[in-house]
């Protein structure tokens, strides 16, 4: 239950690179704090087998995820890979002021502006244990040639160079220890004497 004193839920955002496991470790996060509420993004990107429409994403086209943007309908937005994606705005602002926590899971760019427009909100950049094993990662994905290896290893290199607007680092080696750790950093982020 929600303390009398305690206001706006929490803002989590788990960013880092591609191929560093975001999407397996926000999975593993949300079973293991089922009280956290998903924020799920709007994309123009084909729904993959077995994706649903409002539980993955909210499928788009291009001329109705443009349509969003002007209408100032997303937090934030970026392109990647071709393809749009971005958090809607209203759901997250009312997850908060229900006082729920609420998590989102997106690439650095979109990080960096929701850091603009809500700088309470914790930021936390995934890492892999090594440029190494993040490359295995990638190429374990099956879908990289050479060149789209060496774009994404690229990519992955310019979003290092963003670490520093973060507030927390995790190591994504064992998935269920980064969990840990990002269970234990919003357990933290509570306490803070100036969340009161
Ligand atoms: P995928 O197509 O594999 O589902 O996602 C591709 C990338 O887009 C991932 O890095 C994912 O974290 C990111 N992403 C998913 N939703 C959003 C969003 O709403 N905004 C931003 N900026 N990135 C997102």
């Amino acid at each position: 239950m929600k303390a009398a004193y305690q206001k706006e839920g929490l803002l989590i955002v788990v960013s880092g690179p591609s191929g560093v496991g975001k999407g397996t470790v926000c999975s593993a996060l949300r079973k293991r704090m089922p009280e956290l509420t998903y924020s799920v993004s709007a994309t123009t990107r084909a729904p993959r087998e077995g994706e649903k429409e409002g539980v993955n994403y909210f499928f788009k086209t291009v001329p109705e995820f443009k349509k969003m943007i002007e209408n100032d309908e997303l937090i934030e937005w970026a392109q990647y890979v071709g393809n749009y994606y971005g958090t809607p705005r209203r759901f997250v602002e009312e997850t908060l002021k229900e006082g729920k926590d609420i998590l989102l899971e997106i690439e650095v760019q979109g990080a960096l502006q929701v850091k603009q427009r809500f700088p309470d909100g914790i930021f936390v950049f995934l890492l892999p244990p090594t440029m190494e094993e993040l490359k295995k990662r990638i190429l374990y994905r099956g879908t990289e040639t050479e060149e789209s290896l060496a774009s994404r290893l690229g990519v992955a290199e310019d979003e290092f160079k963003h670490i520093h607007h973060y507030d927390y680092v995790v190591i994504n080696d064992v998935v269920e220890q980064a969990c840990e750790r990002i269970q234990a950093i919003i357990t933290a982020e509570h306490c803070r004497k100036d969340r009161l």
